[in-house]
């Protein structure tokens, strides 16, 4: 969204050869700084093969807000597949979704914050999302979800910080009416060509989409960047470009 107050850095980090190709959003939520300030430290990482792309503060006016985001930009997580002339924020998730076009990715990850801990109430409704990671159920993104999931809880002492692999869309959730008062939209079932971003695994079949989720409640913020941070590096670790 060059040249626009929504304009954020895309950082491009290729290695020169080729092989699978990773984007990691952060900041979609303003109001969930594990996840951007995570996605800054990965913009570190340099990828062996493949790629690596990193939009660390996807709503950027959001986070200067110190807010989920406003109605005058719109919900990113809300507005896949974008629309060019629409609000701020749907314009942003059809550039996101162009870059996926561009780049071919392969993986992607966006990182987010809940409130409280899905093991500790694991139903419907985004406030207690934390500790999970969820696909969008095609076979490669199940087991990559799981997978990297086990790999974090092997340097996890505290079962308190353990990363759940959720079923999405949630058994007891499918079909059911959204429940008022609740932050639902991550939670929003999968439609064709998307809505949230987990929902993009229809539009590009071939890609992986993984939802992370850390808890806020209790849980300090250095902690919820760190595990965002480990579970990028056993993303990339697992499709052998880390
Ligand atoms: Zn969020």
């Amino acid at each position: 969204m060059a040249g626009t107050p929504q304009e954020t850095p895309a950082y491009v980090i290729g290695s020169g050869k080729p092989g699978p190709v990773v984007l990691v959003l952060g900041g979609v939520h303003g109001d969930e700084p594990g996840g951007w300030l995570a996605a800054e430290q990965v913009t570190e990482f340099r990828p062996s093969v493949g790629a690596l792309i990193v939009i660390p503060r996807a709503n950027r006016q959001a986070i200067l807000a110190g807010k989920r985001t406003t109605p005058e930009l719109g919900d990113l997580n809300r507005l896949y597949p974008g629309n060019p002339q629409g609000l701020p924020m749907a314009r942003m998730a059809a550039e996101i979704v162009s870059l996926i076009e561009r780049h071919q990715v392969n993986v992607l990850l966006d990182l987010h914050e809940s409130w409280g801990f899905y093991k500790e109430r694991p139903y419907s409704g985004t406030a207690f999302l934390g500790q999970t990671i969820s696909a969008f159920p095609n076979e490669k993104g199940i087991v990559l979800g799981q997978q990297v999931a086990a790999a974090v809880n092997r340097g996890i002492n505290d079962s308190r910080d353990e990363m759940v692999y959720r079923e999405y869309p949630p058994r007891a959730v499918a079909g059911a009416p959204p429940v008022s008062g609740q932050r639902t939209e991550e939670a929003t079932p999968v439609r064709a060509g998307g809505s949230a971003s987990l929902g993009l695994g229809s539009r590009f079949p071939d890609m992986v989409a993984l939802l992370v989720e850390m808890g806020q409640q209790d849980q300090p913020l250095e902690r919820r960047v760190s595990l965002h941070v480990e579970v990028v590096r056993e993303v990339l670790r697992a499709l052998g470009i880390s």
